[in-house]
């Protein structure tokens, strides 16, 4: 590019200020217009398909440009941000009326994917979240924070379970270091690169302390920190330029340690479906049957609580003993609902006072919100509950700053302060004497008009006043002869004229500035109301906090209450004890839904679960695991009766996803999970592993599904449920004692299968892979070739030998040699030259059968 002093004066300014942000668009104010220039102007035009247009010539060259119109500048911003771009926001601070070539203009915010709070960009039902990464092997310090309602957490992990970790938190934006190499882990994430010196840990110690106006990090359990607080000192370094402003909400940290929350890898978050489907729709999941909150901070601390089940019993027995009483009080229930549904977004608007952007709309709908906290709390039926007694007490309404709002906030203000009609009468004398001179102007108009009348003698003169033109006095041509000498003309109309007298011009002066200082005082006022109202910030968290676990706790009561749902009890012996379970969102797409029991113990730590497909085993298994998770949330779960023991993991090996971004095959991808599963599974962990060895050839697959199994009973004894096609392996139950084989039935019905989705104890007695597929629509001809090959295979089996010997070696398989071995060398002995794996496995099925 030429020389800058070559460009126009305002392209310089320009080019001065993207030069302070050249990897982010530059949205450059100009009157009612964001423009953007040059390769932003390119890019933009391609994101938000807005044209692209040249205009005149800087240094020689046309500029490209493309721009939005300030007043729908939110909905392109949402746009961009969703695609991950952050965009610089450029305003004209100077006075344009005054300035010597461009006005001045300086970058007031950046807008990123992690730091926004403006209502028009944010999703009412899930936080935003900024998180910092900070890596010094073995460690990684992560702090993240939520500018929405101002909670900063900080977290040390080792590094094999910072992808888990993340996935929890899911941020919408992480900072990293520039030094650090792109780790698996990351991918998926919005990632901004930073200058590695930010992420200094004695430096982020000094931030923060600043940040939390304390002496020391030892009273908010961080004191041991290192790379963590690093991250923190990057974190808030970044938040706060991206605001243009402190972060006056920010005023504690949370430490967070390992083994507070039910630990669940990435791979159980996505199985369970807590918050997406598997096909990544957000319904139906577990989140959106629970999510009948009333407000989005419930929304918001529901979606926090499923991923971050809790292992404190105390807590949890807590949020179940609320429950317990909302849902016994229906009425009370019902008018909590309603007066929660009118809460305004208290806890976001909370964090826009404290960044100075709250608008006049959110201070009004604070009012109103505050207002209702009384009949909130009158509506809360404590009974039994501390939680809720708790909850009411901290619901008080915070009198001083309701009666500010009260005073100094219109009923309805306008919604941009710009219009005035913001500040309330009677809150300061000089804009309601400033305003009082606009209105009392109606009457010094009637006035005038009554005197210009008499005066002419036109008894038709109207005095008016339009945007354009100011005052005028407005006469039709007939009475042309009579206007006086000292009416100016101000602009003729077909069958009239308008005129200026100097003693309206002099009133038209007076109304115009008044109305001007009037304006220019209400934001002044406004200003001074935000920096009254920010002592309050604090309590307005607290009630924000308050309010969303009201509301969350309520969901549950409903819940509980529409869908029938038990109260967990938990339990220190070991196991999980569940009677008429159901699965929460299954049971709501089919009817009837067949309720099962669960029953694992330390004798009983393993169910081999067998059957046809979809007779219901998967359905089964995750219904274990999310009345797991439900009841670790607080809340009430769909089932008779659940007794549990402690439990710290929830582990998941379900489904056959290739891993295509990540370039992994099934097979890898179902190993690396069993991988860690059998590294980390301890005898608390519950484990759901759904037809392991699927992804590879026959022997291999069962070889590695026969070991797997082995391993979690025998080493990890984790309580698991196990769904196998392998049929050998119920064999299992045999040989350890703590191996039960329960099955899912059906039965045959004029050639089709009816599935009973029943759990019944033993190994299942047939395999319907047929009857199945029939149903799933395969051709009649094909299947009756499947069956006719079947019955030679059978015959042949028949008339060869040694199926004894097979499954006599099979059931005594010693310790020492591999199964898959050893299934080989059985093979070979049932038929050694003529069938492929796949006959030898459909021929052990029906060697069983046979039994
Ligand atoms: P599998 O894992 O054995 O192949 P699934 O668990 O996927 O079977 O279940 C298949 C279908 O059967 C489910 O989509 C659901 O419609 C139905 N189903 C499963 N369990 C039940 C149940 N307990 N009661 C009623 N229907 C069920």
């Amino acid at each position: 590019m030429a020389d800058i002093a070559q460009h126009t004066p305002m392209m310089q300014q320009y080019l001065r200020l993207k030069a302070q942000h050249p990897d982010i668009l530059l949205f450059y104010r100009m009157g009612d217009f964001y423009e953007l220039f040059h390769e932003d102007a390119e890019r933009a035009s391609k994101l938000l398909d807005i044209t692209l247009t040249t205009r005149g010539a800087s240094a020689g060259t046309p500029i490209k440009m493309a721009g939005v119109p300030y007043h729908a500048a939110e909905q392109y911003l949402a746009k961009l941000v969703k695609l991950g771009e952050s965009v610089a926001i450029c305003e004209q601070i100077g006075d344009p009326s005054t300035a010597k070539g461009p006005v001045e203009r300086a970058v007031m915010r950046i807008v990123t994917p992690g730091t926004l709070t403006d209502a028009a960009l944010l999703d009412d039902k899930s936080a935003n979240i900024l998180l910092a990464l900070s890596i010094e092997k073995p460690i990684a310090g992560l702090a993240w924070l939520n500018l929405g309602s101002g909670e900063l957490r900080v977290l040390e992990v080792a590094l094999p379970g910072l992808a888990a970790e993340l996935q929890r938190i899911a941020p919408a934006e992480i900072l990293v270091a520039d030094s650090v190499a792109a780790g698996e882990e990351l991918g998926g994430f919005h990632v901004s690169r930073i200058a590695a010196w930010l992420f200094d840990s004695a430096a982020g110690r000094t931030a923060l302390l600043g940040q939390l106006r304390a002496a020391s990090l030892a009273g908010y359990g961080c004191e041991d920190l290192g790379p963590a607080i690093g991250a923190c000192g990057a974190l808030l370094d970044y938040a706060r330029k991206t605001q243009g402003q402190a972060l006056a909400h920010v005023t504690a940290v949370i430490a967070e340690r390992p083994g507070e929350y039910l630990r669940m890898d990435p791979a159980t978050r996505r199985n369970l479906e807590i918050t997406e489907t598997l096909r990544g729709e957000t319904s139906p999941t577990l989140f959106s049957l629970l999510d009948v909150c009333a407000c989005g901070m419930g929304s918001r601390l529901l979606r926090h609580w499923l991923h971050h089940p809790l292992r404190d019993r105390e807590v949890l027995a807590a949020r179940h003993a609320a429950v317990a009483v909302l849902l016994d009080g229906e009425g009370s229930r019902k008018t909590l609902g309603q007066q929660l549904r009118r809460i305004a977004d208290v806890e976001r608007i909370g964090a826009r006072l404290a960044l100075k952007t709250a608008r006049p709309r959110d201070l009004s709908s604070l009012r109103d919100s505050l207002g209702l906290l009384p009949a909130i709390t009158a509506a809360i039926p404590v009974g039994d509950s501390a939680l809720l007694s708790d909850l009411h007490g901290r619901l008080a309404c915070p009198a001083d700053c309701l009666d500010l709002l009260r005073r100094a906030v219109q009923e309805e203000p306008s919604v941009v302060l710009r219009e005035g009609g913001v500040i309330a009468a009677g809150y300061s004398a000089d804009l309601d004497e400033l305003r009082g001179l606009q209105t009392n102007a109606g009457a010094y108009l009637v006035d005038l008009e009554t005197r210009e009348r008499e005066r002419t003698g036109i008894a038709n003169l109207k005095v008016e006043y339009n945007r354009v033109h100011g005052y005028y006095i407005e006469i039709t041509n007939v009475h042309a002869a009579k206007v006086p000498d000292d009416y100016r003309r101000r602009q003729t109309l077909k069958n009239a004229e308008r005129y200026i007298t100097p003693e309206l011009k002099v009133f038209e002066d007076k109304a115009l500035s008044a109305q001007e200082r009037a304006l220019a005082l209400e934001k002044t006022l406004y200003e001074d109301l935000l920096q009254r109202l920010a002592p309050h910030i604090d309590a307005l968290q607290r009630i924000a906090r308050a309010l969303a676990q009201l509301d969350v706790l309520a969901a549950f009561a409903q819940t509980a209450s529409l869908s029938n749902y038990c109260r967990p009890v938990f339990s220190d012996e070991p196991g999980i004890a569940i009677d008429a379970g159901r699965h929460a969102v299954v049971e709501g797409l089919v009817d009837p839904f067949i309720a099962n029991d669960c029953r694992l113990a330390p004798t009983r730590r393993m169910l081999l679960i067998t059957g046809p497909n979809m007779g219901g085993k998967s359905t089964y298994m995750r219904q274990v695991a999310l009345i797991v998770l439900m009841a670790h949330a607080g809340a009430f779960v769909p089932a008779r009766a659940v007794r549990l023991g402690p439990i710290d993991q929830i582990f998941t090996r379900i489904g056959a996803a290739d891993d295509l971004a990540g370039g992994r095959s099934t097979f890898m991808v179902e190993m690396t999970e069993s991988a860690n599963i059998l590294h980390n599974a301890t005898d608390r962990s519950l484990v759901l592993m759904d037809e392991v060895g699927r992804g590879t050839s026959t022997f291999d697959g069962l070889a590695l599904a026969w070991a797997i199994a082995r391993q979690l009973v025998e080493k990890n004894r984790a309580c698991t449920l196990f769904a196998t096609h392998y049929f050998e392996l119920t064999r299992l139950a045999l040989e350890f004692r703590e191996v039960a084989n329960v099955h899912l039935d059906a039965i045959e019905h004029k050639d089709r299968i009816v599935f009973l989705h029943h759990v019944e104890e033993g190994p299942a007695s047939q395999s319907y892979g047929l009857q199945v597929a029939a149903l799933a629509g395969v051709p009649a001809a094909v299947t009756r070739a499947a069956r006719r090959y079947l019955q030679q295979l059978e015959q042949s089996q028949l008339n060869g030998g040694g199926q004894n010997d097979l499954f006599a070696a099979s059931a005594a398989a010693p310790e020492a040699e591999a199964p898959e071995d050893l299934l080989r060398d059985t093979l070979q002995q049932v038929n050694p030259d003529d069938l492929s794996p796949r006959e030898a496995l459909e021929l052990l099925y029906k060697l069983k059968r046979l039994e």
